[in-house]
């Protein structure tokens, strides 16, 4: 067991995981989040571990990447799994929560932890304070930025990408909306409004009137293809919006019988249906025209906005030059980076990333060496393309299955069925990995705080 303190900085889902899996091997964890004394452009109130885009974690099945990292969490004992698991709202196909009740969920662990001291107050890495991990996000403060290039000499990359509007149930004309999944497979996860052609062509051409939308001297290429708002994809011009993020096809509008030109999804946000986010709409478009692209879609044409899309300027390290696979900085023994500030982007990658970060805090303190995780698995492999093993990357990347190793064992067989026998093996390594390191195991259903 680790005795003597580990500082976090940020309470996001990076830093909250590496503050819990710290303190679980016995560290006295001092964590510092800043708000509400000053929030973020991105942050809007005072929860640790705020979901600032979706409140989804992505397909759970164990053939897709995200959904291999939720099983990988579960199976280390992920503290945000673990809140995730308490307050889904969906199930399956995706992963869904009620955003407040996770982040609520994340809050109560972390403030009842014997082990962690919740400081309210920006902070930054100071050579006298290790071990500490920075979780500090992509609205990582000057403050911290500033003292994290003392540290490794290297400037910061930065990315743009917007998040979605999220919609008040309680405004929207129901007669126009229905339930169905697409090509009727499936239960239906989200709820549906159709455009039709005159609908389509004005939406367009709102999104026309601005080009695409970026502040001067932003390139289309700095933005994360996964956040793109939608004036930027419009700009672009590669697909049809119809074709892509509002695509109509599977789908029949009961109040014509017909399938309509385009149709946006509305998903649940909350466990009483209150709030609909109005899914893959993200944009950094001034209120008013958001309001009048919305008004375009029938149902949503008197739409309250809990939460209009925003366009955010994101900042990352250039990890292959500063960082290990264990999350410390070459440079800076004692000194670990978590979460999006790495250049992992999405829920469970920052969470993967704040537990090991959190666990090798805590072996220094044991005077162990920081360790990295397997490479077959995928919480492993991504730390391994994060810091540029498939070539060196200085940019913001997503998790996927291709950077798991082939099987040695040459499994035959589907797609799917590689895929889920490489997901077998992620698990298997990952549950060698606790035993070998006496950090668990922690397997599926681990409720310990
Ligand atoms: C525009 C955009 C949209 C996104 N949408 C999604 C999505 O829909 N789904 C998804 O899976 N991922 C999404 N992501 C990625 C997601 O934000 C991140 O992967 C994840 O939230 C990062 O977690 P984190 O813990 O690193 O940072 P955060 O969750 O941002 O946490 C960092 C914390 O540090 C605090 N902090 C900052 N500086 C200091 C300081 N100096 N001292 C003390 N505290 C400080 C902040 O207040 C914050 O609470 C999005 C990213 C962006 C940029």
């Amino acid at each position: 067991m680790a005795t003597g303190q580990v500082t976090v900085l940020g309470g996001g889902l990076a830093g909250a995981e590496a503050a819990y899996q710290a303190a679980r091997r016995g560290a006295s964890v001092r964590l510092y989040e800043m708000r509400p004394e000053a929030g973020t452009a991105m942050h809007e109130g005072s929860l640790l571990a705020e979901l600032t885009g979706s409140a989804c974690f992505g397909p759970e099945q164990p053939d897709r990447a995200t959904g291999l990292l939720i099983h990988e969490l579960r199976r280390l004992g992920s503290v945000i799994l673990q809140a995730a698991d308490a307050t889904a709202i969906i199930r399956d196909a995706v992963l869904c929560v009620d955003r407040r009740a996770f982040a609520e969920h994340v809050t109560q662990v972390i403030e009842e932890h014997p082990g962690i001291e919740l400081v309210r107050a920006e902070a930054a890495p100071t050579p006298a304070e290790t071990p500490v991990v920075v979780a500090t996000g992509p609205m990582t403060t000057p403050l911290a930025a500033r003292a994290i290039f003392k540290f490794t000499g290297h400037e910061f990359g930065f990315y743009y990408g917007a998040c979605e509007p999220l919609l008040a149930a309680d405004s929207l004309n129901e007669s126009r909306i229905w339930s169905q999944a697409r090509f009727d497979e499936g239960e239906p996860i989200y709820r549906n409004c159709a455009m039709d052609e005159e609908q389509l062509g004005r939406f367009l051409a709102i999104l026309a009137e601005h080009g695409n939308g970026l502040p001067e001297g932003v390139r289309a290429a700095d933005v994360f293809h996964e956040y793109r708002p939608l004036e930027v994809a419009a700009a672009d011009g590669e697909k049809p919006l119809n074709a892509s993020r509002l695509s109509a096809g599977g789908f029949t509008e009961p109040a014509t019988g017909r399938q309509p030109a385009a149709v946006c999804q509305l998903c649940p946000d909350d466990a009483a249906r209150t709030v609909w986010r109005a899914v893959n709409m993200h944009t950094g478009l001034p209120p008013s025209q958001q309001r009048r692209l919305i008004g375009e879609v029938a149902g949503l044409e008197g739409a309250e906005f809990l939460r209009h899309g925003r366009l955010h300027r994101a900042v990352c390290l250039n990890a292959p030059l500063v960082l290990g696979p264990t999350y410390e900085l070459a440079q800076r023994r004692g000194v670990f980076i978590a979460g999006a500030l790495t250049g992992v982007v999405g829920y469970t990658a920052a969470a993967a990333s704040g537990w090991l970060a959190g666990v090798n805090a805590a072996r220094r303190l044991e005077a162990a060496e920081p360790v990295a995780l397997p490479e077959t698995s995928l919480c492993g492999a991504m730390a391994q393309a994060m810091i540029g093993a498939n070539g060196a990357r200085s940019r913001p990347f997503a998790v996927n299955f291709g950077m798991l190793p082939a099987d040695e064992a040459g499994v035959e067989g589907t797609k799917d069925q590689r895929r889920l026998a490489k997901a077998e093996r992620a698990l298997a390594s990952l549950a060698q990995f606790c035993e070998d390191n006496a950090l668990g195991p922690a397997g599926p259903g681990t409720t310990e705080s």
